[in-house]
C-alpha cells in the first residue's frame, strides 16, 4: 500500500484541459495567460471540491512557464519541470492553526524577487480563516504589490472575506460540478482503475457528492475497497441513499394520483432506514427535472412549486420525534388535493376566453408583428403553463396601446413609494422590490426582473399584486412581468412597429369589456420609455 495514492490526488488535474467543469473560469484564466494580463490578486470562491486549489496551482504553473502554448503550461521548460518543488510557489493553508504567523512572515518576504520563476505566487487556501492581523498584513501588500507578486486566494466562504481585500481581487466563482460532468469523470476513473461498477451506481455516487469532485472520488475510493462490484444496492445499504429509480417510481405514483402506491413507497422508506434528507434532495431534483422535461400528465406548475417550497421550508426543521417520511407523504397528498391555485385559474380562464373568441383571436393575430413568442418559448416552458404567450402578448399590446412616458414616470414614482410601504404584504413587497416598471399606460404596466423565479411567481400571482396595488393607489393596473432579455426584444419590436406605421389596438381581456370604450386617438410615439434616447441594437 506504500505507493497507493487516493483517487482524488491521483486524478487531480495538472492542466486547464483536464479540469472538470468551470469552463468559463478556465477560459478566462487561459486568456489572461495568452494576453499576458496577469493581475496581482485573484480570489476563487465556491463550494468545496470544485477545483479552486487545483486551478490556482495550474494557473501558478502556467504563468511561470517559459513558453506557454495556447494558455497552457508547456510541461517541458525548466520552470515547469521544477514546479512541484519551486520555492517561488508558496502555499498557505489559512485554516491551519499555526498559519497566522506563517502568513505574516511569508507576506513580509514578498519583496524578495522570485528565485527561478517569473512570478512569486502565493496560494492562500481558506483565506476567510485568516486573522484580522493577517488580513491587515495582506492588505498592505495588496495596496502596493511588487510587480513579481501574484496572490491567489481560495475560499468556500466569501462573505467572511473583508471587502477591503475583495475590492483588490479579480474574482472567479466556482460552481458545483454538474451531475453529467461528475458521472463522466467517475466513468473515466473507474475504467482506468479497473473498478467494476454499474451506471446507476455512478449516478448514485455523483448525486451523493453534491457537485464536489473530491467527495465523489473519496466515495468511490471507499466503495472500491470492498473489491466487489459497486452497485446501487451497495451504496444504498452503506450510505442510507435512495436510488433514482425508486424516486422516479414515487414521482410517477404522485403524477398519476395513485395514493395506494404512494403509501406503499413511503412505508418502504420508513422501514428501510433511508436518510430523509437525501430523499428530499433527490426527490426535488427529480421532480423539477421531470417537470422541466414535460414528463407530467397531471402535476401542474403550481403543485410542483408548492411541493418544492414546502419541502424546502421543513428541510431543517423536521422534528426527529415524528416519522419524517409520514410528514413528507402528507405534504404530497395535500398538494394533490389542491390542484390549481385560484389565481392561476383566473389567468387560465382569461386565456381560454381569449382563445375561444373569434373576434379577440383575430385581433391577436392582427398583432403578429409583435412577434415576441420566440423569446418566450426558447427557454421557458414554465411560464407557458400558467400564463400563455398569447396572454403575455395581449398585455404587452395593451400596455403599448396607451403607453406614455409621463405615465411611466408617475408609475415609477409610485413604485418607489410602494417599495417603502408597510401596508402591503411581505409577499407583494418582495415582488415589487425585485422588479422595475419599464413601460406603462394608465391601466397596464410591464415589469422587468433579473430573476426567472420572480417572473414565474409574480405572473402566477398577478391578481394578488393587482389587488394590493389597487388598494394602494385606487387604480386598476394590469401587470405582466418579463425577463430582461424578453423586454429588450419586446422593446425592439415596439420601436420597429411604430416606425413601420403599425397602430396598436386595444384587446379586451374579458368578453364583457366594451371594446369601444377606449379610443386611442393620440399619435403613438417611440418616446414612451425611461431614457430619451431609444437604443436599438
Ligand atoms: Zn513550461
Amino acid at each position: 500500500m506504500m505507493d497507493y495514492k487516493v483517487l482524488y490526488r491521483k486524478y487531480r488535474p495538472t492542466r486547464f484541459d483536464e479540469m472538470v467543469g468551470q469552463k468559463f473560469t478556465v477560459e478566462m484564466l487561459k486568456n489572461a495567460v495568452i494576453n499576458n494580463k496577469i493581475a496581482h490578486a485573484y480570489i476563487f470562491t465556491g463550494p468545496r471540491g470544485t477545483g479552486k486549489t487545483s486551478s490556482a496551482k495550474i494557473f501558478a504553473k502556467t504563468i511561470n512557464c517559459l513558453s506557454p502554448v495556447d494558455g497552457e503550461a508547456c510541461g517541458k521548460c525548466s520552470n515547469c519541470l521544477s514546479f512541484s518543488n519551486s520555492p517561488d510557489i508558496i502555499e498557505i493553508d489559512a485554516a491551519s492553526n499555526n498559519g497566522v504567523d506563517d502568513i505574516r512572515e511569508l507576506i513580509n518576504n514578498v519583496k524578495i524577487a522570485p528565485t527561478e520563476g517569473k512570478y512569486k505566487v502565493y496560494i492562500i487556501d481558506e483565506v476567510h480563516m485568516m486573522t484580522q492581523s493577517a488580513f491587515n498584513a495582506l492588505l498592505l501588500t495588496l495596496e502596493e504589490p511588487p510587480s513579481h507578486a501574484v496572490f491567489i486566494m481560495a475560499t468556500t466562504n466569501i462573505e467572511s472575506v473583508p471587502i477591503t481585500i475583495l475590492s483588490r481581487c479579480q474574482r472567479f466563482n466556482f460552481t458545483k460540478i454538474s451531475l453529467d460532468d461528475l458521472c463522466n469523470q467517475l466513468k473515466f476513473v473507474c475504467k482506468n482503475e479497473n473498478i467494476s461498477i454499474d451506471d446507476d451506481a455512478i449516478l448514485e455516487i455523483a448525486s451523493l457528492s453534491e457537485g464536489g469532485m473530491r467527495d465523489a472520488l473519496s466515495l468511490l475510493d471507499q466503495l472500491s475497497s470492498t473489491n466487489t462490484k459497486i452497485t446501487t444496492d451497495l451504496i444504498v445499504a452503506n450510505y442510507g441513499s435512495i436510488s433514482y429509480s425508486f424516486i422516479n417510481n414515487v414521482i410517477e405514483a404522485l403524477d398519476s394520483s395513485n395514493l395506494t402506491s404512494l403509501h406503499e413507497y413511503f412505508s418502504q422508506l420508513s422501514t428501510s432506514g433511508a436518510d430523509y434528507k437525501i430523499f428530499m434532495k433527490k426527490f426535488i431534483d427529480s421532480l423539477v427535472g421531470s417537470f422541466n422535461n414535460n414528463k407530467f400528465k397531471r402535476l401542474t406548475y403550481s403543485q410542483v412549486k408548492s411541493i418544492v417550497f414546502e419541502f424546502n421550508s421543513i428541510f431543517n426543521e423536521i422534528n426527529i420525534n415524528v416519522n419524517p417520511f409520514m410528514l413528507l407523504e402528507l405534504i404530497l397528498i395535500n398538494n394533490l388535493a389542491h390542484d390549481v391555485t385560484p389565481h392561476a385559474d383566473e389567468s387560465i380562464n382569461i386565456l381560454n376566453t381569449a382563445k375561444s373568441d373569434d373576434l379577440v383571436n383575430s385581433k391577436i393575430q392582427d398583432n403578429d408583428n409583435l412577434s415576441v413568442s420566440s423569446s418566450f418559448s426558447s427557454h421557458d416552458d414554465v411560464s407557458s403553463v400558467q400564463v400563455s404567450d398569447d396572454f403575455v402578448k395581449l398585455r404587452i399590446n395593451n400596455c403599448f396601446y396607451g403607453a406614455k412616458k409621463s405615465i411611466l414616470n408617475d408609475i415609477k414614482q409610485i413604485w418607489n413609494d410602494i417599495r417603502d410601504s408597510s401596508r402591503l404584504s411581505d409577499e407583494v413587497i418582495s415582488y415589487v422590490s425585485d422588479t422595475d416598471v419599464v413601460a406603462s399606460s394608465s391601466s397596464y404596466a410591464i415589469l422587468v426582473t433579473d430573476l426567472d423565479s420572480t417572473k414565474h411567481i409574480i405572473n402566477e400571482n398577478l391578481k394578488i399584486l393587482e389587488d394590493e396595488v389597487k388598494s394602494y393607489f385606487d387604480e386598476v393596473m394590469h401587470f405582466i412581468v418579463l425577463s430582461k432579455n424578453e423586454w429588450l426584444n419586446v422593446k425592439k419590436e415596439y420601436v420597429t412597429n411604430i416606425k413601420n406605421g403599425y397602430i396598436y389596438k386595444f384587446i379586451p381581456e374579458n368578453i364583457e369589456d366594451d371594446i369601444n370604450t377606449t379610443q386611442n386617438d393620440e399619435i403613438l410615439e417611440t418616446n414612451i420609455f425611461e431614457s430619451d434616447k431609444i437604443e436599438i441594437v
